[in-house]
């Protein structure tokens, strides 16, 4: 089993920002309003996550890090959001089989330790009663050789989990988050940040415009920057949908039509885009990391896109 945890492992958990994703969003579903990210070396050597999210209880602790055991179906009761925000259970499993691992957590006062290291369990200890769950990665792919070779420079990796937590902050609203990376802040955003504000900071772009729109049961709001700025490159448009950060070629594609002529054919605008869907119209399960989602109606939703940057656009021209 230990094997095609590590197997998995290289699916779900390509490199340390993916575990970095996987931790976080286990924080957002446990109810968590304050996160704590600290990375050293880029994720390789140190990657810890804090909330104080649900916890989890001390004969659950076992399960949370066993291939394909998710708490979410009890918790949600709907099958459909279960599949579509991607609870397969993989991500603790695959990450314990390729790092030394701990998890820490308490729930109704009472807090224990799970340690893991590279696969193989250790007994469940007591640990601190501090509401909430500390998970920490140590030495990632220590024990897969082969895929540390393929990581560029700590540097690299690090630039990488920051702007995604920074993405991250901006499509999770009432949620504290924190990070720190070879023991120095790094980042944070308040509880009471705007979506704009957030957007803002993510993109490194102050001139952002906020528009929303809704039609049958798909809202989308956005933080889209005026004409007047201009990227050589695609990399200042980010998508969510349902809250979690995915790559939609298509939705950058309906934002950049919505610029034509408004700026440089070879010019790209910065924007934040926000879709929301009812959980039965998406799946996110087509793709192992769920960078990538599909979703139903896919047409209707780049118009709504497209329209929403046209208006918002417009709205500043007054
Ligand atoms: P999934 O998120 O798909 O359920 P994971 O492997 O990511 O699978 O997590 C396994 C289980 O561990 C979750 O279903 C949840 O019950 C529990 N869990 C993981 N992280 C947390 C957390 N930060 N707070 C509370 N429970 C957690
Ligand atoms: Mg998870």
């Amino acid at each position: 089993e230990s094997v095609s945890n590590k197997v998995a492992a290289g699916e779900v958990v390509e490199k340390p920002l993916n575990a970095v994703k996987e931790l976080m969003e286990n924080s957002a579903d446990a109810g968590a309003d304050s996160i704590s990210v600290e990375i050293k070396e880029g994720g390789l050597s140190l990657i810890r996550i804090t909330d104080n999210g649900r916890g989890i209880l001390k004969e659950d602790l076992p399960a949370a890090v066993e291939r394909f055991a998710t708490s979410k179906i009890r918790d949600i009761e709907d099958i459909y959001s279960i599949h579509s925000y991607g609870f397969r259970g993989e991500a603790l499993a695959a990450i314990s089989s390729v790092s030394d691992f701990s998890i820490m957590s308490a729930r109704n006062g009472e807090g224990n330790e799970l340690r893991m290291r590279f696969g193989v369990p250790e007994p469940l200890r007591p640990a601190p009663s501090v509401q909430g769950t500390c998970v920490t990665v140590k030495d990632l792919f220590r024990n897969v050789p082969a895929r540390l070779k393929f990581f560029g420079s700590p540097q690299g990796l690090e630039r990488e989990i920051i702007k995604f937590v920074k993405q991250f902050a901006v499509f999770t609203d009432g949620v504290a988050v924190r990070v720190k990376s070879n023991s120095k802040e790094v980042f944070s955003a308040g509880r009471d940040e705007s979506f704009l504000q957030k957007a803002k900071t993510a993109l490194g772009v102050d001139d952002l415009a906020y528009g929303e729109k809704e039609y049958s049961g798909v809202s989308v709001r956005m933080a889209a920057s005026l004409p007047t700025v201009q990227r050589y490159r695609r990399d200042a448009m980010i998508v969510a949908v349902n809250g979690r950060v995915v790559k939609d070629a298509a939705v950058v594609q309906a934002v950049v039509q919505a610029y034509h002529r408004l700026i440089p054919e070879n010019r790209y605008p910065a924007c934040a885009v926000e879709i929301k869907v009812r959980p039965e119209d998406v799946d996110v399960n087509v793709h192992p990391a769920k960078a990538v989602v599909k979703m139903l109606n896919s047409r209707d939703i780049f118009g709504m896109v497209h329209d929403c940057v046209r208006d918002t656009l417009d709205s500043q021209k007054n």
